[in-house]
């Protein structure tokens, strides 16, 4: 069996460098995005592969049941020809600035809590129920310091909806992690992590926030943080931050 990363929310900023530093690093890799024909950038990482065929490219829209199910079909044949899935990450996720709480519309609130909070639970749900007899997996949600509550920010205007959408993640894996645990059998050895991958420098920073965020980093030093933090790290249930700092909840 050959060990593999899913990563879900791959075709650019956070997602895509993990799908990078993995394939660098000799690592397989099964890549979702939302739309084939809008990962222009993952393709070509795929294409400059010394081995292309360690990376699969496949179609997931995390607001999208369907599309999840469809999703998780897919991995689960290639559980089927002999891949073994080693570390799940839940990556895509969106910010419309501003989000505030005196100004959402119904649909932007629910937009914000389908991408950030259902779509990567119900994903993960189903990929850690995918063949019952293989090894247990880690299972990484990438949350966000906006999803503490007990280090709300009450000077950080805009952000309501998406703060709300990450600490509802927070709740909900903090469920999963409990829930597998007491399952027993190979379940209570499922590790289940929430990360904040620090202030990033990628389209959400750059482009939904339209400042440079103060103190913030490039995705690879991000991504090579989390990486060491999800190999190191297991204890089911716990957040930390892309330097391996534990994250209050
Ligand atoms: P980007 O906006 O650069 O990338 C977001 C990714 O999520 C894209 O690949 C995007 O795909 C994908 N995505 C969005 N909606 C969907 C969907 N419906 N289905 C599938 N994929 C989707 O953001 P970042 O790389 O910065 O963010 C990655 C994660 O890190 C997010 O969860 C974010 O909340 C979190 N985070 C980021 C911080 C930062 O400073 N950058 C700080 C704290 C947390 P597409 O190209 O199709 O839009």
């Amino acid at each position: 069996m050959t060990d593999t990363w899913v990563i879900v929310g791959a075709s650019r900023g956070i997602g895509l460098e993990f799908v990078r530093q993995l394939l660098q690093n000799g690592q397989h890799v099964i890549a979702g995005v939302r739309s084939l024909s809008k990962a222009d950038q993952l393709h070509e990482l795929k294409s400059s592969c010394t081995v292309p065929e360690r990376c699969i490219i496949e179609e997931c829209d995390i607001t999208s049941d369907d599309s999840i199910q469809k999703f998780s079909n897919k991995v689960g044949e290639a559980v089927t020809s002999g891949l073994r899935v080693k570390n799940i990450v839940l990556n895509a996720g969106i910010l419309h600035y501003p989000n505030r709480a005196t100004e959402i519309s119904f649909s932007d609130f629910a937009l914000h809590l389908h991408t950030n909070t259902i779509g990567p639970i119900i994903c993960a749900r189903k990929l850690v129920n995918l063949h019952p007899e293989s090894p247990p997996c880690k299972v990484v949600f990438i949350s966000s310091d906006s999803g503490s509550t007990t280090v709300f920010r009450d000077d950080e205007d805009g952000f309501g909806a998406y703060s709300a959408s990450k600490a509802a993640l927070n709740q909900m894996l903090r469920h999963m992690a409990a829930e597998l645990t007491r399952r027993g059998g190979k379940w209570k050895d499922t590790c289940v992590l929430a990360m904040h991958p620090g202030e990033v420098q990628t389209d959400m920073a750059n482009i939904d926030l339209g400042w440079e965020v103060k103190g913030s980093i490039q995705a690879d030093e991000s991504v090579a943080g989390m990486l060491k933090v999800i190999e190191q790290k297991d204890e089911t249930g716990s957040f930390w931050c892309w330097d391996g700092r534990r994250h209050p909840w």
